[in-house]
């Protein structure tokens, strides 16, 4: 890869709100995004100087659109790996291995595993029986998660019980038995990794999430999350080295008194890491578009107390209320439609030290 020169076209695969946000870092550096995704509310189209709304299939459109970008990365992870595959290697700094790991839990947790982190307990399960199986094996509480295409909560089931089995349906795709961990506390460890291999990490987050969803980040996190934020970067530094990773990589874990415990990587930049718009020296957009454009990464250092808090649903209605704070920086989507449980904006509070 080599450097997008200046005034250059990155394009971003996926319309929701990261790719808003990345259209703006990428606005600041002087480049243009074209953005890509099958119909929908693709909410990083206005940012956008062109969007291609098609299907991830579409392959005329996929070359229509790879014709037009100096480089291409993603938004969303549950992008098609052959959608990827579909596109010069040479445009996509990321490769798609960080993908293909990504969207699969069970591929997910036993690669990182293969790196030595420790993922919770876990079980592959295709059917009733192996549910059982699972339970006997590792016990109850337990949640059961879909191995695809489940994000904030989606596709996931609580198992309080063994009574709770009973009621449970024959899965009808691939899933994964997860031990419920008791943790003391989440948090993410947030890398860019950059074309040459460097690595910056922002600090971490105390990640707190409500119904599946995360509903806050603060920095710093307490002592019982950096206590464990060194062995977290050590496994995330080894991730992102294994899968030649370039940009934005996040992986989240449970702080336990084990030790961290792994939950999920996102190969992309991360809900837990928008308190960087504000709250760091350098963004993790303005990070994840310098690295994938071959310039040198900024400085991740965090630059006072930080609170950011999503705006979920109706809590969005009463948004420009925020502003009466001046510490308060407001982000909307600009969504069409509310709805329970969609993130419709954040809101970063900075007490700056
Ligand atoms: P996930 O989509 O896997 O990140 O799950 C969303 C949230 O559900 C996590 O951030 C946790 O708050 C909770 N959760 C998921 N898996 C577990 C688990 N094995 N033990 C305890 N809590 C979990």
């Amino acid at each position: 890869m080599q450097t997008v020169p200046q005034g250059g076209t990155i394009g971003i695969l996926g319309g929701g709100q990261l790719g808003r946000m990345l259209a703006m870092a990428a606005a600041q550096l002087g480049y243009r995004c074209i953005g890509y995704a099958p119909e929908g509310d693709n909410v990083a189209a206005p940012l956008c100087a062109d969007f291609f709304t098609n299907d991830w299939d579409d392959r005329p459109a996929l070359a229509a659109f790879a014709q037009k970008c100096d480089v291409i990365t993603w938004e969303f992870e549950n992008v098609p790996v052959d959608t990827v595959k579909a596109l010069p290697p040479g445009r996509v700094p990321c490769g798609y291995r960080a993908l293909e790991v990504a969207q699969d839990r069970m591929a997910e947790k036993n690669f990182v595993a293969g790196l030595g982190g420790c993922p919770a307990p876990h079980a592959a399960v295709h059917s009733a029986d192996d549910i059982v199986q699972a339970a006997d094996r590792i016990g109850t509480p337990a949640i059961l998660k879909t191995c695809r295409d489940g994000y904030d909560g989606k596709g996931q089931w609580r198992i309080d019980s063994a009574r709770d089995l009973a009621g449970l349906p024959a899965p009808a795709q691939p899933c994964v038995y997860e031990g419920f961990v008791r943790f003391d506390a989440e948090f993410s460890v947030i890398l860019a990794r950059g074309q040459d291999g460097e690595i910056r990490f922002w600090d971490s987050p105390l990640n707190e999430h409500e119904g599946g969803i995360l509903a806050r980040s603060t920095l710093p996190a307490p002592g019982h999350v950096e206590a464990h934020v060194e062995a977290a970067r050590d496994l995330a530094r080894q991730v992102a080295d294994a899968l030649h990773y370039v940009g934005v990589l996040t992986l989240e874990f449970f702080a336990t008194a084990e030790g961290p415990v792994f939950n999920e990587m996102a190969p992309r930049v991360h809900n837990s890491g928008h308190w960087s718009i504000e709250g760091a020296a350098t963004s993790q957009f303005e990070n994840h578009i310098r690295a994938i454009c071959g310039l040198p990464l900024g400085d991740t250092a965090t630059v006072g107390s930080v609170e950011m808090r999503n705006l979920i649903g109706k809590e969005t209605q009463a948004a420009f209320s925020l502003l009466a704070d001046p510490a308060n920086h407001l982000h909307l989507y600009g969504k069409a439609a509310m709805r329970d449980g969609r993130k419709m904006g954040h809101v970063t509070r900075v007490t700056r030290t």
